[in-house]
């Protein structure tokens, strides 16, 4: 049997590679402050320069906060279904960006502020038969 078709949630956010998937952001090319998702250009109030270019973040960083969401998201997101509670994260990554994300682990004592933790895909939901995948955390 065929894989199921792997789609993106939303295109240009992170590579599809099935190991080592990277999110997408951009990088000043004159102070070097990272952006998550792209940018255009550069907002740092002292920066003389705009210009930006293409940069992936790195795979780890440290968990900076975290929730457990008990109930389904509200529409227009979408959740697996059945629904079971899922943890919620803000990890910080060496490039000195905090992005949030879906955790692997839901059980808070297994939580701790300042984990590494490892960028992965995982199916988000399916939709006409396709698998949908976001970037998800999991502990290292
Ligand atoms: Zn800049």
């Amino acid at each position: 049997m065929a894989d199921t078709e792997k789609i993106p949630v939303i295109e240009g956010l992170f590579t599809l590679h099935p190991e080592e998937p990277k999110l997408i952001g951009s990088k000043c090319t004159s102070c070097g402050t990272y952006y998550f998702p792209q940018t255009i250009s550069c907002s740092n109030p002292d920066c003389s320069e705009e210009r930006v270019e293409d940069a992936f973040l790195s795979r780890r960083g440290k968990l900076w906060s975290f929730t457990v969401q008990h109930y389904p998201p509200p529409p227009p997101f979408k959740a697996q279904e059945p629904f079971v509670p899922f943890g919620i994260g803000v990890v910080e990554f060496p490039e000195e960006i905090r992005v949030a994300g879906i955790l692997t682990e839901s059980d808070p004592e297994k939580l701790k502020i300042g984990m590494e933790l490892e960028l992965l895909l995982d199916k988000a939901y399916e939709e006409d038969g396709k698998e949908v995948v976001t970037w998800k955390f999991r502990p290292v």
